[in-house]
Formats: C-alpha cells, sequence, structure tokens
C-alpha cells in the first residue's frame, strides 16, 4: 500500500516506534529509523528490518531535544529518499514526581522532546508535502492527552499540548491532501512504562506490584496492557486512502481508560 513512500519514525529504536516503522516497511514504505542507543544494537535493528522488508532503511540518531537537530532529521530524510511522505512524531520521556518536587530540567526536557519536537519537524516536513499534495503526520500522543494523572504534570501538560498542534496542524494542512492526527494509547508494556512503574511506586510510597494492579489495572477497563501492534495497525491505516477524511483527530486505543 505505501510502496514508493518515505517514512520518518523518531524514537523508531525500541517500543512503539520501533512497531511502527516495521508495520509501515512491511507496506513497503522506506524508513528513515531515528532515537538514542547503542550504536551495535541499533545498526543491528536497521539490518534486521531492511533484510525482513525489502525496503530502504537508514538511521539517523538526532538528539530531538534541540531544535536543529529536528529540522537536520527531516532535511536529511528528504535528501537520502527524495521525498518524506508519512511523519510520525512518537520519541518521547517520562518523569514522575509531585510537582513541588518536579525538577525544573525534566519539566524543560520533556516539553522539549514531547512538545517542541514534533512542532519543529512538522515545520520543516510541511512545505514539500504540500507541494507533493499528499502527506500523513502522525503524533504519538497519550490517554494524558485527553486526561490527567497525579505526579505527571509535565506529560499531561506536553501531551495535551500535542493535542492542540495536531489539530492546529490539520487545518492548517487540509486543503492539500495531508492529515494529522494524534494515536493515544493507553499503557502498553515498553521500558518506557517499565521504568515509569519504579517511579511511580516511590512516589505513591506502593510495592511495584501494587502499581501494576492497582494504578494501571485500575485506569484501563481490559485489565490488558495496549500492544504496539494495535498502536501500528491504527498507524498503518491513518496511512491509507480509506483514512483521508480523518484530520485532526485525537484517537484513544486505550481498552477504555478514558470512556471513564
Ligand atoms: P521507549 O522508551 O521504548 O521509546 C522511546 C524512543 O524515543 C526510543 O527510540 C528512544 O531512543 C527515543 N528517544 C528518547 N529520547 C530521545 C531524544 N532526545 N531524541 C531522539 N529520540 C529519543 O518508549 P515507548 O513506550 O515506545 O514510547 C513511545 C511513545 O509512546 C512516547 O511518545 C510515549 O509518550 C508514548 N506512549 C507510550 C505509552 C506506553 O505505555 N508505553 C503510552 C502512551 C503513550
Amino acid at each position: 500500500m505505501l510502496k514508493g513512500k518515505t517514512a520518518l519514525v523518531t524514537g523508531s529504536t525500541s517500543g512503539i516506534g520501533l512497531d511502527m516503522a516495521e508495520a509501515l516497511a512491511r507496506e513497503g514504505a522506506n524508513i528513515m529509523l531515528n532515537g538514542l542507543g547503542d550504536a551495535t544494537e541499533i545498526e543491528a535493528t536497521r539490518a534486521g528490518l531492511e533484510k525482513r522488508t525489502g525496503v530502504k532503511v537508514s538511521f539517523m540518531g538526532a538528539n530531538l531535544m534541540k531544535a536543529d537537530a529536528c529540522a537536520d532529521l527531516v532535511a536529511a530524510t528528504q535528501k537520502e529518499f527524495g521525498t518524506l511522505d508519512i511523519l510520525i512524531n512518537n520519541a518521547g520521556m517520562q518523569f514522575v514526581s509531585p510537582i513541588e518536587e518536579f525538577p525544573v530540567e525534566k519539566w524543560d526536557a520533556i516539553m522539549a522532546l514531547n512538545l517542541s519536537a514534533p512542532f519543529h519537524t512538522i515545520r520543516a516536513a510541511l512545505p514539500a508535502m504540500k507541494d507533493a499534495g499528499w502527506g500523513r503526520i502522525i503524533n504519538t500522543g497519550s490517554a494524558h492527552s485527553l486526561v490527567a494523572s497525579p505526579f505527571k504534570s509535565a506529560y499531561v501538560a506536553a501531551k495535551h499540548g500535542l493535542a492542540g498542534l495536531t489539530k492546529t496542524v490539520a487545518l492548517e494542512a487540509a486543503e492539500h491532501g495531508i492529515t494529522c492526527n494524534t494515536i493515544c494509547p493507553g499503557y502498553v508494556s515498553t521500558e518506557l512504562v517499565d521504568a515509569q512503574i519504579a517511579d511511580t511506586a516511590k512516589a505513591r510510597g506502593m510495592t511495584e506490584k501494587e502499581v501494576i494492579q492497582k494504578v494501571i489495572l485500575e485506569a484501563q477497563p481490559t485489565r490488558e496492557f495496549v500492544t504496539v501492534e494495535q498502536i501500528s495497525g491504527l498507524a498503518v491505516f491513518l496511512c491509507s486512502d480509506a483514512a483521508a477524511s480523518m484530520t485532526g483527530v485525537i484517537l484513544p486505543i486505550d481498552g477504555g481508560w478514558t470512556a471513564h
């Protein structure tokens, strides 16, 4: 379905982003991977993905907390593949702490990565998408784009901000064949969540088992983690022609969490 298209997926060296990259590659899109991590492991991931899917897969390890790095990543993708048709803003980080003790530098870092980086990449990618008359922008939000939880002030604020950015871009791009949507997962079992379980246990004075049962299972009526494959399936659908009229949508995929 996506043969000849190019997709840039930020934060795709692990977790949700890596699976979205794999799913888009299986549909025929060439892929620019991005993220931080061990160079040898990332090269093995890149080469494996290329071998399994037969598309071209490249990697650029831009640190997206810097505005210039975001614009450079978009320019490098366009230069290497000749086009950037699908932009997935997925890189993100979390920090859990009561607001009175929330480290200011953590607030700044979360705002930079979870909210400002999508602004910078969209800003850089949109002109060529407009010229081409086709584009798909998908942001990875969170159930926390729609509702809050205590001790996550920066994350909740940034993810709510991402919802506002999504709607604004959707309006600006609507007449150019470009859609912009945000996927809002509930809890997915990835490194990001595993780290949160330990931090939440500390912030709430609970054991890790209690956090899984009383915090995570409490929030998600299905009592099951969302899977990366379910999220990737939604991303592929949003890239399809069937989703051409879906834009500016903040889409929960959260086991019923935000139905409360
Ligand atoms: P993850 O930690 O497995 O992946 C995060 C990715 O972002 C990695 O590839 C990492 O290298 C990259 N990254 C981190 N800092 C970066 C930086 N400064 N510059 C460039 N890349 C950077 O986490 P995940 O759970 O797959 O999270 C992906 C997205 O999904 C995030 O935006 C997160 O907020 C969102 N999300 C996750 C969950 C969940 O339960 N896991 C739920 C809702 C939303």
